[in-house]
């Protein structure tokens, strides 16, 4: 049974189907979800996700590794689930075990392939302007060898978009030409007689900044969780987003911090006036980053009680001598919502000097997970 010990991930589920709504409803009639389930589906779990998703016919998959792959296919999962980078030669045999499509990450990686012999199902990945995988875009008779290579069985290309979230007219000129770039690879294929191959280009950014493109598949990631990577980020799209996920923890002493003592590794903190301090059950080793020391909130019986002292890799404290009667046993939330207030993962990212993308995907996995709702 789910004891909800020390720390843990409650997974609204409801807002996850209410998420997929949302963006099939956006979406192009023809154009499918393929949600970006890897680092653990953004922490929230991959499995519990994936079901969750398979549950509503999501039927395409993408994962950053064969072996996030093989979790996926141990859980059950059908359909297709696309690599998106990389695989060593030695796992080459993983990729044809769990039928796990695989992305041509260069023209050098196609003959690496064929170099070993058995058939493999791939998406070609195509470099329009990011300079990360794929092979460029405009060397058309590389990507056509590619179709060509005997060993192969090409059933998409795809690219990714780098700046589908500035909102500026440089980025939008940006995005325009990595469309037209994708576009121009697609069609020189089909000038040359492949067809039937599938096409995808946006990611969660792509979907709700430029929703009138009408490829065959979305990678819908970060948005599919019910966030946006940045508290100040703004997308053409009017869609409401739910979050998913809610990060909590135990309250596991409560004591006093008398004036101008100090507490914590470093001595961090400094008590300019009596405090009651709480120590929770959590700390960086779950994901908290440690560069909330001194400057993060959580939230305790519907109040705020912001962190003190550096982070410990187990324990963090907080200052709750304006949260009530705060004793050990309580829950505290990082993530989610306490009362009337709440923390979002954009707020933790915000105070931590990134995005919510990496505060998600790097939740630890000592973390219970747990579906609610
Ligand atoms: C991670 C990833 C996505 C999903 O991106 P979000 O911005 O989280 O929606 C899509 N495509 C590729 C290639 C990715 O690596």
């Amino acid at each position: 049974m789910y004891q909800k010990g020390r720390a843990w991930i409650e997974l609204n589920i409801g807002h996850l189907i209410h998420n997929i709504r949302q963006f099939r409803a956006l979406l192009p009639r023809d154009c499918a979800l393929m949600p970006a389930v890897k680092a653990n589906a953004y922490g929230h779990g991959a499995t519990l996700v994936s079901k969750a998703l398979q549950g509503q016919g999501i039927q395409n998959f993408c994962v950053a590794s064969a072996a996030e792959g093989i979790e996926l296919r141990r859980a059950g999962i059908t359909g297709e689930i696309l690599v998106l980078a990389y695989t060593h030669p030695a796992q080459f045999g993983d990729l044809i075990a769990y039928d796990l499509t695989q992305t041509v990450v260069d023209a050098a990686y196609a003959r690496e392939l064929e170099q070993d012999g058995r058939q493999f199902t791939v998406h070609v990945g195509i470099d329009t302007g990011m300079h990360r995988l794929g092979e460029r875009w405009d060397n058309v008779e590389e990507i056509v060898k590619i179709f060509q290579t005997p060993n192969l069985k090409v059933t998409g290309i795809y690219s990714h978009l780098c700046v589908p979230d500035g909102t500026g007219p440089k980025a939008r000129e940006y995005t325009l030409e990595q469309i037209h770039h994708f576009e121009y690879a697609a069609e020189e294929l089909r000038r040359r007689g492949f067809c039937g191959f599938k096409c995808h280009l946006q990611g969660s950014y792509g979907i709700l900044n430029y929703s009138e493109l009408c490829f065959d598949y979305a990678r819908a990631g970060i948005a599919l969780y019910g966030i946006l990577s940045g508290k100040s980020d703004r997308v053409n799209a009017a869609v409401e987003l739910k979050p998913v996920l809610s990060l909590k923890t135990r309250v596991e002493s409560v004591k006093m911090l008398y004036q101008g003592e100090s507490a914590g590794y470093g001595l961090a903190y400094h008590a300019g006036r009596d405090c009651k301090i709480a120590v929770l059950s959590i700390g960086y080793a779950d994901g908290v980053p440690r560069s909330l020391s001194n400057r993060g909130q959580v939230l305790c019986n519907g109040k705020i009680a912001p962190v003190i002292g550096r982070i410990c890799m187990d324990q963090m404290l907080v200052d709750v001598s304006g949260a009530g009667d705060v004793k050990a046993g309580d829950e505290a939330v990082l993530i989610g919502k306490s009362g009337d207030l709440e923390i979002r993962a954009e707020d933790m990212a915000q105070w931590a000097g990134t995005i919510s993308n990496e505060i998600l995907s790097r939740m630890g996995e000592r973390l219970e997970r747990v579906a609610v709702n």
